[in-house]
This record gives structure tokens, C-alpha cells and sequence, in this order.
């Protein structure tokens, strides 16, 4: 199903969300499937994040050229120093394009759809995207940067 995105200004945008205790409850199973469905029906979208769906969860959906994937409970571990300044979009805020400066290569550990632990480094395009996500799981937005 479809979800409708929440544009900013929603107060869900700013609250920090709350971690998944339990990956494999069908209703999270449920809202992975919709986040995916919901962000392959955008043109233009490389990221979503659970808050932009209206639940206040740490779930983010990635689909760059490299890096498809749905991370649950993302924990950036490591940001390394080299950085890049880029414009960026957000599907919540469709108006804006801000050049934001973040780390061009991080480390990130999450749970998979599956439940199983993952940890990896990420480079350039998917990094940018899974920084961007994962400030939203922390109620920041495109335009605080
Ligand atoms: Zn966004």
C-alpha cells in the first residue's frame, strides 16, 4: 500500500523515534513492505524514512544505483572525516534543494528485515542518503543544516 507522506511542519518530523523491539511482528513486516511500495512509486526517491509515513519508528528504506535496502534501528558507528558538500531534496519539504556538507564514507550498523545484525561501510551517494534518514529518525530536518 501506498502511505501518504508527511510533509514538514507535522510534528512526527521532530519527535525522536522509538527503536523496533520486535523486526519480525507482522505489522512491522506490514510497514516495511508499504515503505518500499511507498518509495518505489516516487520518481525521484532514494531514501525513506518511518516518520515521513507517520510512524514514529527507526525504520529507513535506501534504493540508490548500489545500495538497496530496508535498516532497522541504524546506528551510524562511524563517521569518517573526509567530507562533501551537496545539494540535496527531501520527499516531506519538496520545494527545497539545500547543499548539505556530510561525511563521504560512514559506517552503519543495523537489523535487516530478517532480524539479522549487519554492519557496513558505505560510500558517497548511499552514505549521504543514509545520513539524511537517519536524521530524521532524530527529528532533524534538511533545513537545520
Ligand atoms: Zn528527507
Amino acid at each position: 500500500m501506498i502511505l501518504e507522506i508527511v510533509k514538514a511542519g507535522n510534528s512526527i518530523l521532530r519527535q525522536q523515534a522509538k527503536e523496533v523491539s520486535d523486526v519480525l511482528d507482522p505489522e512491522i513486516q506490514k510497514l516495511i513492505d508499504d515503505m518500499e511500495e511507498t518509495l518505489a512509486s516516487e520518481k525521484k526517491g532514494v531514501g525513506l524514512a518511518a516518520p515521513q509515513v507517520g510512524r514514529s519508528l527507526r525504520i529507513i528504506s535506501v534504493k540508490t544505483a548500489d545500495f538497496t535496502e530496508v535498516l532497522i534501528n541504524p546506528v551510524i558507528v562511524e563517521r569518517h572525516s573526509l567530507e562533501k558538500i551537496a545539494k540535496e531534496r527531501c520527499l516531506s519539504i519538496p520545494s527545497v534543494e539545500k547543499k548539505v556538507r556530510r561525511s563521504r564514507k560512514i559506517t552503519v550498523w543495523y537489523l535487516t528485515r530478517e532480524g539479522f545484525e549487519l554492519q557496513l561501510t558505505l560510500k558517497d551517494f548511499s552514505a549521504r542518503v543514509v545520513q539524511h534518514e537517519v536524521d530524521h529518525l532524530n527529528g532533524v530536518l534538511l533545513t537545520d543544516k
